[in-house]
């Protein structure tokens, strides 16, 4: 049932629609057949939901199509900014299927893997790369289904054949995912069906786009491209589960709109002991770098079943949130989980209490202007926004934007005051979304700055996130009509 209006508790023009509308944190959730009714949707984003993930590798275009618009129905009907995250499945290898669905498989047995497509038995496995043999070298290691069947590569003839010898045994069932740790893959980095989806996502309002299986920036660049021949203002994600994207990370957040620390995949292609620091190390890079990173992956999985999680799974959250990751995301959790609104609930209680200890953990890693960067000026006024802000205890930073440089930037610095982002790019706010603490809302008299600022004031006031008396610090760029980067900063008095 879709709840009454006065249920909701919003708050007009607000972002999001949780009671105190304070959490900085945001909430990534996956869509699948547990969710993507209006009512469920609606119910997710009323117990915390940000942004909402269309997972490819699911679903057909109709499916997605449906949710896209239930989200936006939402959107237009509740005044929220919920934006939509598009998972391209990308060059994903599986077996084919397999006789009975079970393959038994002990250390030391050996199956032989083939580019033709057979009914799988111990004598000949389908592996759905066409290259594969030629790839893969003798001594690397062969994971298949999430990781839990181990192998190394026997034998290979370069060309069809490839032989492997179990060393950590279990049942092989169908269309089990591979993962190639040790293996430099020429795959390309989109298959024809991520083509397909993509021409598909292009007629659509989605706010970011998420690229599988990243290896080089040039992967990211190459997306990046496609994306803007067909003039679409969606920004581009590079998921980052590959132990060759870990290496070549620096040059992949600068290509990237944003970052995914897709833990699935890079938990098996990866020592999983180092799987933390990974994870630290990508969270903090991308605050210097101004990119949004999503830290995704069984981070409440045992509420696909239980309507509670596990200890680990709550301290697993609230890491996160103090390593100062922009969103937290759930996968099989909402998408095919027994309990979506109570994971989302449980989610946001993590977070509002990790959050209480959020400053003192934060200050050392927020990033600096370059004087070397084009935008040095701008990132400067941004950074110190963030500053005035803290030392006179304003309420709010306040950025107008187009091109939502602004957001990104005191997003980035993880400011103590709330960020609060105009604009008049309704698609734009829906992206902005995602990013750490920022508060969207329409606003599209853009007229002089000072009618401007007043205009801020009111919906705030009117809104409620501000009272008389309170400090503002306003972001701006004069004069207004140029909509230049941001080059004006200003402590505003609340009358
Ligand atoms: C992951 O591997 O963690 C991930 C998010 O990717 P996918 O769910 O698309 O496999």
């Amino acid at each position: 049932m879709v709840q009454p209006e006065s249920d909701i508790l919003l708050k007009k023009n607000n972002s999001r629609m949780r009671k105190d509308g304070t959490q900085n944190t945001k909430i990534v959730a996956t869509v699948g057949p547990a969710c993507n009714s209006y009512d469920k949707l609606l119910e997710l984003v009323q117990a915390g939901v940000d942004v909402f993930r269309l997972n490819f590798s699911h679903g057909t275009h109709a499916d997605h199509l449906k949710v896209i618009e239930h989200i936006q129905y939402i959107n237009d009907k509740y005044n929220t900014h919920i934006g939509i995250l598009a998972d391209l499945q990308g060059p994903k290898l599986r077996v084919g299927k397999i006789q009975d669905n079970a393959l038994p498989l002990q250390s030391g047995d050996v199956i032989t893997l083939v580019n033709e497509p057979v009914l799988g038995t111990r004598e000949k496995i389908y592996m759905s790369y066409e290259q594969f043999a030629e790839d893969c070298n003798v001594g690397e290691r062969i994971m298949m289904d999430d990781g839990k069947l181990v192998f190394e590569v026997l034998e290979t003839n370069k060309v069809d054949t490839v032989k492997l010898r179990c060393l950590h045994g279990g049942i092989l069932s169908s269309n089990k995912g591979v993962n190639l740790p040790d293996t430099a893959l020429k795959l390309p980095s989109l298959t024809e069906k991520d083509l397909e989806d993509f021409d598909f996502i292009m007629t659509q309002p989605v706010n970011w786009l998420a690229l599988s299986f990243v290896r080089t920036a040039a992967d990211v660049e190459d997306l990046i491209r496609r994306v803007e021949a067909k003039n679409h203002p969606a920004k581009v994600m590079a998921k980052i589960e590959k132990p060759e994207a870990v290496k070549n990370i620096r040059e992949i957040i600068k290509a990237a709109n944003g970052i995914m620390v897709a833990r699935g995949d890079l938990g098996v292609e990866m020592p999983i002991e180092q799987l933390p620091i990974t994870q630290k190390e990508i969270v903090q890079l991308c605050m210097q770098f101004s990119r949004p990173v999503i830290v995704a992956t069984q981070m409440m999985d045992s509420m696909i079943t239980n309507p509670s999680p596990t200890r680990a799974e709550v301290t697993d959250v609230a890491n996160a949130v103090l390593d100062g990751t922009d969103a937290v995301m759930l996968s099989g959790e909402t998408s095919v989980g027994a309990h979506p609104a109570l994971v989302v609930q449980a989610m946001t209680r993590i977070i509002e209490q990790a959050e209480k200890h959020y400053w003192p953990q934060i200050e050392s890693k927020r990033p600096r202007a370059v004087d070397r960067a084009r935008t040095f000026q701008s990132d400067v006024i941004c950074f110190n926004a963030c500053r005035v802000a803290e030392e006179i205890g304003a309420k709010g930073i306040v950025g107008m934007t187009t091109s939502g440089y602004t957001a990104f930037k005191v997003s980035s610095f993880r400011p103590n005051s709330r960020i609060f982002i105009f604009s008049d790019q309704v698609q734009m706010l829906n992206t902005m979304n995602l990013l750490w603490g920022v508060q969207c809302f329409y606003y599209d008299r853009f007229t002089s700055t000072d009618e401007t600022i007043q205009d801020s004031v009111d919906i705030l006031k009117n809104s409620g996130f501000v009272q008389e008396n309170d400090y503002i610090i306003n972001t701006a760029s004069m004069p207004l009509h140029k909509r230049y980067r941001t080059n004006m900063l200003k402590v505003t008095v609340v009358d």
